[in-house]
C-alpha cells in the first residue's frame, strides 16, 4: 500500500492519479518522452539549409547522401526543394537518415 504525498489519502500499487485530490502520484511511470529523435542539430540543420542549401549541404549533414547530390545536381530542385527543406526543419518535421525527427535545437 502507498499513499498519495498531497493529501494522505491510501492508493492503489498501481494508482497514477489519485482518485481523492486528483493529483499525480509520486514515482509513477512518466509519459515517455521522444525518444525518436536525431542526434544532429536542429539549428545547424536549419543555417545550412537557409544559406548553403541549394547545393544540398544540410542533407549531407544529416546524412541523406543521395537526395544531398539530387539537391547539389538540382539546385535543390530549382529552389523549391530548399523551401520545403526549411519548412520542413523549422516545424521540426525533418528527418536524418535512419527516419528519426531533427528536432533537437542545440549544438551537440
Ligand atoms: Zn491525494
Amino acid at each position: 500500500m502507498k499513499y498519495c504525498s498531497h493529501c494522505g489519502s491510501e492508493l492503489l500499487d498501481e494508482a497514477v492519479i489519485c482518485p481523492k485530490c486528483g493529483c499525480a502520484v509520486e514515482g509513477a511511470k512518466k509519459p515517455e518522452t521522444v525518444v525518436n529523435a536525431s542526434p544532429k542539430s536542429r539549428l545547424i540543420a536549419l543555417l545550412l539549409c537557409f544559406f548553403v542549401g541549394g547545393i544540398g549541404v544540410h542533407r549531407f549533414y544529416v546524412g541523406k547522401i543521395g537526395t544531398g547530390i539530387l539537391w547539389l545536381l538540382t539546385g535543390g530542385c530549382f529552389g523549391i526543394g530548399v523551401l520545403v527543406d526549411v519548412i520542413m526543419i523549422a516545424c521540426g518535421s525533418f528527418t536524418d537518415k535512419e527516419g528519426k525527427f531533427v528536432s533537437n535545437w542545440n549544438l551537440d
